[in-house]
């Protein structure tokens, strides 16, 4: 018997799992709060081992008739999936609103297109792969992307939707069959995926979705020696608990993790520009992976540059992510509120200077100031940590080479932004070490575009074809002239 749905923001939503084409209750469950303001959300079925059990075997299952198809036949189930979400495009901004805090505007206009656009780009794209052929003196290569397998897919609770379908969309595309854990902090968008999944017609066990914590459903997805993925995105810490446990099985996994990005300002940057771009930054409460956190700023600018990026910080509507006009949210639970505070006290301790914020936001206790710190050393905590709050530092730099070893003194190498005349912020671009590097603008991505992570920011590259290269096992079909 299935639990009965919860109401989520006027939004029914189940709180099991989906497994084979059905909604799967638990006898264990947890209780989820909106970060907005901790109300209690309901209760969510905590995957048991039988529950991950059961659905690496409904994947299992549903393989072998899902990876015969061509891309071609897999096509409409993946358009039907992608217009499925479009239709419940009002319920998934209010749910992520309320149990992740995503700035609605921000669903609205950016992640439920994208999402649908995850699903659908993919399944075009799926279209070009087949057969790509090598010609040689001696032998014709027929080089096929034959799909891998079941495939477990985790996500984080920064941004649910967007991330789950930027993995779904390969992985079923190129005919694996998956199970998905969400996030325990901001589950709901998942659960509402299996539901426009399940609306399309995908084939029971193609797709399934297991609630539940990372150390124990996760653990027990991960580690299992029937699955052929793990594509993980999440922080460093778990992604070595991860690749540890499915190294243990030789299964390959792709982890996209954190960052501390550099936002480079060059001498000869537009001021205001970069400051507007900057004070982006703080969308989300900082909670963006790929955000640039660490303001490298050339000495001769740098006080106009801070009193153009104060006067765009103080227009920054804090406030409920519910209401459009919110242009930074709520922190997603408590224990990271502490989190953030306790990184900006050490650094206050250690002699750091703030520029702004540094306090709780008068909005509620889980919202916190914009907060910008200065007089940091290279290698404070504050400088090389993750933060994953709306607390950012600015350092300066006296020449390019200083700005360069600055940008790439970090364990960290997601992304990065350098504002400057193009030119010149291109060459100073191309010397940082990060998966990507954005000039004079932030954010734009294209699906075509690899993504990821170098150093601790992570291991592999989704997007376009790479997505489908980790998906995929390519393989060589050789026919002699
Ligand atoms: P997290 O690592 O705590 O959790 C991520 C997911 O992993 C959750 O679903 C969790 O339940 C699961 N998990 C935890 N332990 C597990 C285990 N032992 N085995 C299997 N699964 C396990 O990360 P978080 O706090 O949810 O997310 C924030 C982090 O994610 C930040 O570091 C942020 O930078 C990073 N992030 C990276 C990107 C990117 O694309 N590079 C995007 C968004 C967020």
């Amino acid at each position: 018997m299935t639990t009965s749905l919860l109401d989520v923001a006027g939004v029914k939503v189940s709180p099991d799992h989906y497994i084979d084409g059905r909604r799967v209750p638990s006898a264990t469950t947890f209780e989820l709060f909106s970060p907005i303001d901790q109300k209690p959300l309901g209760r969510i079925a905590e995957g048991l081992e039988d529950h991950t059990e059961a659905a690496i075997a409904a994947a299992q299952r549903a393989f072998p008739a899902w990876s015969a198809m061509s891309a071609s036949e897999r096509l409409p189930y993946l358009e039907r999936f992608a217009e499925e979400i479009g239709k419940r495009a009002d319920d998934f901004c209010r749910l992520e609103s309320t149990d992740a805090g995503v700035l609605l505007s921000r669903m609205r206009h950016g992640v439920v297109p994208r999402a649908m656009l995850n699903i659908r780009w993919f399944a075009q794209h799926a279209l070009e792969l087949q057969n790509r052929p090598i010609d040689t003196e001696q032998a014709h290569h027929i080089v096929r992307h034959d799909p891998a397998g079941v495939v477990v897919i985790i996500t984080p609770w920064n941004a649910p939707l967007m991330l789950s379908t930027w993995k779904l969309g390969p992985a079923l595309a190129a005919g694996n069959t998956c199970v998905l854990k969400p996030p325990e902090w901001a589950p709901l968008t998942c659960s509402l995926l299996a539901d426009c999944a399940d609306a399309a017609g995908l084939p029971p066990g193609v797709f399934n979705v297991v609630q539940g914590t990372g150390a124990s459903t996760g653990a027990w997805l991960v580690g299992d020696a029937r699955i052929a993925r793990v594509s993980f995105t999440g922080s460093v810490p778990t992604a070595k608990s991860i690749a540890q446990a499915a190294g243990a099985n030789l299964v390959p996994c792709s982890l996209e993790l954190g960052g501390k990005s550099p936002f480079i300002v060059l001498e000869d940057a537009d001021l205001d520009g970069a400051a507007a771009t900057g004070a982006l930054m703080y969308r989300n409460a900082g909670q963006v992976c790929l955000a640039g956190t660490r303001f490298l700023v050339h000495e001769k600018v740098a006080e106009r540059f801070i009193a153009t990026m104060r006067s765009h910080v103080a227009k920054l509507n804090v406030g409920d992510p519910r209401d459009e006009a919110t242009e930074v949210g709520p922190i997603i639970h408590p224990r990271q509120v502490e989190r953030v505070e306790g990184f900006v006290q050490r650094a206050v301790a250690a002699g750091a200077e703030l520029l702004w914020g540094g306090e709780r936001h008068d909005f509620g206790a889980q919202y916190f100031k914009p907060t910008m710190l200065t007089q940091v050393a290279q290698d404070s905590e504050i400088v090389q940590n993750e933060v994953f709050g709306p607390v950012l530092t600015l350092q300066t730099f006296a020449s390019d080479e200083e700005a360069i070893a600055l940008a790439n003194g970090t364990d960290y190498g997601l992304g990065g932004v350098c504002y400057g005349e193009t030119g010149h912020a291109t060459e100073i671009a191309k010397q940082v070490r990060t998966g990507f590097i954005w000039v004079n603008s932030f954010g734009i991505r294209d699906l075509a575009a690899p993504f990821g992570g170098i150093k601790r920011s992570g291991v592999g590259r989704e997007g376009g074809d790479w997505s489908f290269e980790f998906f995929c096992d390519v393989k060589d079909v050789v026919v002699p002239k």
